[in-house]
């Protein structure tokens, strides 16, 4: 979902806007109300005991008319003997009769905004059974309630947009975060002059007396019910294709916007944006039925409706977010919206996928990246991860600055950590895995994806960038000897929230030398005050961190320090550095592992151990003082601070 607006103009120029719009406050203001006598945000437990297998809703509409008059015919399968079944519907719609093989259950509708369909006898577990419910009534249609009925050019509109929480303000359903609806048929009968865009295929158009129009669409695909959507009213369709397998590519526009040929020229461009996160992100996951999209009456927003996206707008880079949630939040879809950033991350992330290989320059893709750091630090702290507290705010479980922005730059920060090749290998997997696809995932399940994919443990990464707060800022000082090819760092690194006590990075560095040369060197940031030696074969003069904006960081600053050691690069000469030492220090000079003694001033050995070439020894422990150690025969003298 998008409901916040890029200024286009502001990506070419660092001024990004990040403004949730005032509508959209009030929307989500009346949302919480509507949704504080829900007992669970993420799961019904009343409905844990049946898996929805297919829904079929039959509805009369008029556009013109906020007014829905439905059955909806559902097929479970219970996992349990039960003798009550239980779905979620708002209790502003009337049921007025449930049908059970031919005959009429008793119900109740509860303030819980519940459905309660009793049986006359229990039924049995595992056995797979219907029932059909006849309902009526004018659905909310205050902002952010899901269902919307407004005009475009004085041509009546109704869409809805159900997430997170609004598919039962329309159908009785299932929005539990644990069990997609396997497939869904739409038969909506409205006024022949409008056209019904929906998920999944379109079966058929079939003119009634009455000048009056059934639209059936159906799919098959799994789909998670606030993904169920329709948008009616005066369309121009077009019918193309899209995609490496070329699957059908459908557009359901007002006349005025489908004449644009601006509108008509981004919607040409999707094609492109089809190409690159088919490569990325793996094939398309509903290419069975389509991709498309439908304008809908809701201004500032555009929803990834399954297999056919609602739009109020269509710029490249909206166009873009839509479509990688067919990836990243429909085909995969957050197992909770405490993990809201698995949607929206993503979708975002995409966004920088786009700009970077199809829509700017490198010079304005930098200028994008950032103005996003500058969002995501222009406060201290605020986590990616929402609290359970926090989950009846849908303004935090969809907050810009940390669900989409923030989210979608961690992204960026492992794709530097492991490396383009690895990283995109392992969406690919992500997409692919039969776990997750057409299912749900949570935070965890995308970090233990990572593990399974690249080997790499990213739990304290997500400890840091998911579950902490913050940011790191760096002072990063260097020095190089006249005439010695290796240059001196060293790092220390502060945190803008007590949440995080060190964000363990590898630091992108780049040297420049007195005649142009340049070097790209990572510093693996584990502690700090860290010392780091690299060599460069040329002088250098000037040295720029965090460059192609590959981590967020915030007030760093690099010092030419010609008090930082430095070493001769004589033959035989062994040097200990940082000194005074801090944490852990370095040796320069002893290429091979051997064994080493710490002695005090007054010759007590204080600590033995074995020291691995190229690593660091820590003297963590260690009270502050003056210290010795032998190593290779020789005794160096260091002060722990
Ligand atoms: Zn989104």
């Amino acid at each position: 979902m998008k409901k916040f607006y890029f200024s286009v103009l502001g990506i070419f120029c660092f001024a990004f806007t990040f403004a949730q719009n005032h509508a959209d406050q009030n929307l989500i203001n009346r949302e919480v109300g509507a949704y504080r006598k829900m007992i669970n945000f993420n799961i019904n437990p009343n409905t844990l005991n049946y898996d929805l297998k297919y829904q079929r809703l039959e509805a009369d509409l008029d556009p013109a008319q906020l007014f829905i008059s439905g059955t909806v015919t559902s097929h479970f399968l219970p996992s349990e003997s039960f003798s009550q079944i239980y779905f979620d519907l708002t209790n502003l719609l009337t049921v007025s009769q449930v049908t059970y093989h031919g005959a009429a259950l008793t119900f109740e509708q509860l303030p819980t905004k519940e459905l309660k369909i009793n049986f006359n006898t229990a039924l049995p577990a595992h056995v797979l059974d219907s029932l059909t419910i006849k309902y009526s009534g004018v659905p909310d249609s205050s902002a952010g309630t899901s269902f919307y009925a407004g005009t475009h050019n004085g041509s009546p509109v109704l869409s809805t947009l159900s997430e997170p929480y609004g598919a039962q303000n329309w159908f009785p359903t299932k929005q539990s975060m644990n069990d997609k609806i396997d497939s869904f048929d739409l038969k909506i009968t409205a006024p022949a002059q409008y056209s019904v865009g929906a998920n999944g295929k379109l079966m058929s158009e079939t003119v009634l007396p009455g000048n009056k129009k059934l639209t059936f669409w159906r799919t098959q695909y799994p789909t998670a019910a606030y993904l169920i959507a329709f948008s009616l009213g005066d369309f121009i369709k077009t019918n193309g294709e899209i995609g490496n397998s070329s699957f059908p590519y459908l557009n359901y526009l007002y006349p005025d916007t489908s004449s644009s040929p601006a509108v008509q020229s981004n919607l040409e461009w999707t094609k492109e944006a089809m190409t690159v996160f088919e490569t990325y992100f793996g094939p398309y996951p509903f290419s069975a039925e389509k991709y498309g999209h439908m304008e809908f009456a809701v201004n500032g927003a555009a929803m990834e409706h399954q297999t056919m996206s609602s739009m109020n707008s269509f710029a490249r880079s909206t166009i873009a977010h839509e479509l990688a949630h067919q990836w990243f939040g429909d085909k995969i879809t957050c197992g909770a919206w405490n993990d809201a950033w698995l949607n929206e991350g993503f979708a975002t992330f995409a966004e920088q996928l786009i700009f970077e290989k199809n829509l700017m320059t490198h010079g304005e893709f930098m200028a994008h990246l950032a103005g996003q750091i500058s969002n995501i630090t222009s406060l201290p702290n605020g986590r990616i991860y929402v609290a359970d507290s926090d989950l009846s705010n849908v303004s935090t479980v969809f907050n810009g600055r940390l669900t989409y922005v923030k989210g979608g730059f961690v992204l960026r920060m492992m794709k530097w950590i492991l490396g383009d090749a690895a990283f995109y290998q392992m969406l690919k997997d992500y997409t692919a895995n039969p776990a997750f696809a057409y299912q749900y995932a949570k935070t965890e399940d995308f970090k233990n994806q990572i593990l399974q994919s690249t080997g790499k443990d990213f739990t304290e990464f997500f400890n840091d960038w998911i579950y902490g707060e913050g940011y790191p800022g760096y002072i990063i000082k260097w020095n190089q000897a006249a005439g010695n090819p290796n240059v001196q760092f060293l790092v220390s690194q502060s945190q803008s929230d007590p949440s995080v006590n060190f964000f363990e990075l590898p630091l992108p560095v780049t040297v420049t030398g007195t005649n142009g040369e340049t070097a790209e060197l990572i510093l693996e940031n584990t502690s700090n005050s860290q010392a780091f030696s690299k060599t460069v074969n040329f002088p250098v003069a000037a040295v720029e961190f965090n460059k192609e904006c590959q981590i967020i960081e915030k007030n760093s600053v690099v010092v030419f320090d010609p008090a930082l050691a430095v070493f001769s690069g004589q033959k035989d000469e062994v040097l200990l550095y940082p000194n005074p030492v801090h944490n852990a220090f370095l040796l320069k000079g002893i290429a091979v592992n051997q064994e080493f003694i710490i002695y005090s001033v007054s010759g007590q050995i204080i600590k033995k151990g074995k020291y691995t070439a190229g690593n660091m020894i820590s003297v963590k422990e260690l009270p502050t003082g003056v210290y010795f150690l032998k190593i290779a025969g020789k005794n160096l003298k260091f002060r722990k601070e």
